[in-house]
């Protein structure tokens, strides 16, 4: 059985690989190469996968799995310029991509145990564009 929380955050970010020049850049990432940045509201879903305990009911405990994602992602994002206030964007490019798979490892080892697994994180840049990862294959 798989149950999906919700959140949201708000963060601007460049998309701009700081190995290529500013006009390689544009050509990649158009508009979001602009120096200046620009914001979006994410949308956030993780996706556990477990079977309900038979006491409790519950594949995980719901209100830890709230303060996980608040502490671990939330917190540490919301209202920030990924590229300059939160590592590693200072030299990752926090392309949606690559915020789905940091928030992945950040929630990966305080969610996996206790018959409950990290199964998905999708991530939302905007109403049409998202991802899904479900981790590192290799
Ligand atoms: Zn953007």
């Amino acid at each position: 059985m798989r149950i999906t929380r919700r959140a949201e955050f708000s963060a601007s970010h460049v998309c701009c690989q700081p190995s290529l020049t500013l006009e390689q850049n544009r050509e990649l990432y158009g508009a979001a190469a602009n120096p200046s940045g620009h914001g979006h509201n994410y949308i956030l879903e993780v996706t556990l996968e477990g079977e309900p305990d038979p006491v409790t009911g519950m594949i995980f405990d719901l209100k830890k799995l709230k303060d996980i994602i608040q502490q671990s992602v939330i917190e540490p994002m919301d209202h920030r310029f990924l590229n300059f206030e939160v590592p590693p964007f200072d030299k990752v490019v926090p392309t949606v991509e690559n915020v789905a798979a940091e928030i992945w490892e950040r929630l990966r080892a305080k969610i996996d145990g206790g018959g409950a697994r990290l199964e998905n994180v999708r991530l939302y840049e905007t109403d049409d564009l998202y991802v899904d990862y479900t981790g590192d294959p290799s």
